[in-house]
């Protein structure tokens, strides 16, 4: 039987997915494209956003438009934080919790064989345990992440911060870590099935090992995994600011196979609206642990996440944030618009900014960071970066396209031979819209 995955959202559901894919595939079941017909479509969802949660419906819509008689998955952030709501919408058979993603193949083996042949009926079946009963953290080695050339480790999920904004917490749980061992055993199964990147991913990664009964740093973890034999490199996915010991910062400083890239999340460079947010620092903090890690990486990738138009973003709020962007040298940003998400302090906060701010301010932070993103790309011209060129071209140009070790896209004219590797390339042109250079 055929079995195909949406998957929406951030790298720790990126990671759910190939273990889902993985324990599909011991059941027999062969993994195809969401494009494709199958008999069986997992959607996992997304819920950090009101667009995400429309996508996240949009794509069972898709599926069913492909096979209409096939069985429908919705698991995820938004099954797990709506699942009477989820239950109810129209083809879906199965709404499955985020702690119950690794009963997959169970679950639908119990739904295919209740009736020969199976039908599709009008009950959806709701499997959803308590995310916040305390729980033992498992991940499954994973060998395959589909038409992928980067692996994602989860060491991490939950969280045990209070963002006003945020539904992840209520999605996935207080912060537990996974073993040590497993984790290396993970890594290093990547590795031997030919990964040569390793992207560690968690809900709050920093916090990894401190829910621990004798507690573990990231960075002791970080280390760890730099030790293991292979050619591979190691990438951080997003980082809270006050996650970010000097000792992390001293490692991928002294070792080349930790990329010099960061994530860090800003949401606002105003200190009444962070604080507002319940975020666990202010912008004077931020700029210090951004300042201690440039000092110590150069260059270095920096990007964030920040929030348009939370409840009570004065122009002058926004002006402190449009200014603390502009006096660090991010080489890219991430920019959403509040939307208020049930379930959350916020949500019943009620000075909203219109839709239109939202817009002119987006539109701001996108002019300011085309410039950024260039300054910085410009730095590498006639200088030599290491890529891992991916398995798809460019559909336009036909290149080879990848990343650089500090997170900058980068293509160049060669042969199929050099995907899924690590290639230096020195830096030609450098133009707003692309990077790209020559090989060696
Ligand atoms: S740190 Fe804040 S935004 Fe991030 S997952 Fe935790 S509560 Fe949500």
């Amino acid at each position: 039987m055929k079995v195909a995955f949406a998957t929406l959202g951030c790298r720790t559901n990126q990671h759910d997915t190939a273990e889902m894919q993985s324990l599909m595939e011991q059941e027999g079941f062969s993994i195809v494209d969401a494009r494709e017909n199958a008999d069986v479509y997992v959607i996992n969802t997304c819920s950090v956003t009101a667009r995400s949660d429309y996508s996240s419906r949009l794509a069972v819509k898709r599926s069913l438009a492909i096979n209409e008689n096939a069985l429908v998955v919705f698991t995820g952030c938004y099954a797990q934080l709506a699942p009477e709501e989820a239950a109810n919408i129209n083809g879906l058979d199965i709404v499955l919790g985020n702690a119950n993603k690794l009963e997959i193949a169970n679950v639908i083996k119990d739904t295919l064989n209740a009736k020969t042949p199976w039908e599709k009926s009008d009950k959806t079946e709701i499997f959803m345990s308590d995310i916040h009963r305390k729980r033992v953290f498992r991940t499954i080695p994973v060998s395959k992440f589909q038409g992928k050339t980067k692996a994602f480790i989860k060491v991490q999920t939950g969280c045990d911060e209070k963002c006003a904004f945020c539904t992840v917490v209520r999605a996935r749980g207080k912060s537990i870590s996974d073993s040590r061992d497993n984790i290396l055993n993970n890594v290093r199964e990547a590795i031997d099935s030919g990964f040569r990147e390793i992207t560690l991913t968690g809900i709050n990664l920093g916090t990894y090992g401190m829910d621990k009964e004798r507690a573990e740093t990231f960075t002791s973890l970080v280390r760890d995994i730099l030790k293991l034999k292979g050619d591979f490199r190691v990438r951080l996915s997003s980082i809270n600011p006050m996650e970010i010991e000097d000792d992390l910062l001293q490692l991928m400083a002294d070792h080349e196979n930790l990329c010099p890239h960061l994530h860090i999340p800003l949401q606002s460079g105003d200190d009444t609206i962070l604080a507002r947010m319940r975020r666990n620092y202010n912008s004077a903090q931020y700029l210090e642990v951004a300042h201690r890690a440039l000092e110590k990486i150069a260059p270095l990738g920096l990007g964030a996440d920040v929030i348009i138009g939370f409840p009570g973003e004065t122009d002058a709020c926004f002006e402190n944030t449009r200014h603390l962007i502009e006096s660090l040298p991010f080489s890219y940003l991430h920019a959403f618009s509040y939307s208020p998400r049930k379930g959350t302090e916020a949500y019943d906060f009620k000075d909203n900014i219109p839709k239109a701010v939202k817009k002119e301010r987006n539109k701001i932070l996108t002019d300011l960071i085309k410039e950024k993103s260039l300054e910085f790309r410009q730095q590498f011209r006639n200088q030599t970066v290491t890529v891992l060129f991916e398995n798809q071209r460019d559909p336009v140009t036909g290149d080879l396209k990848g990343y650089s070790e500090h997170y900058l896209p980068v293509s160049v004219k060669g042969n199929d031979d050099l995907k899924n590797q690590l290639v230096p390339v020195t830096i030609e042109e450098v133009t707003e819209h692309q990077v790209s250079g020559c090989l060696q």
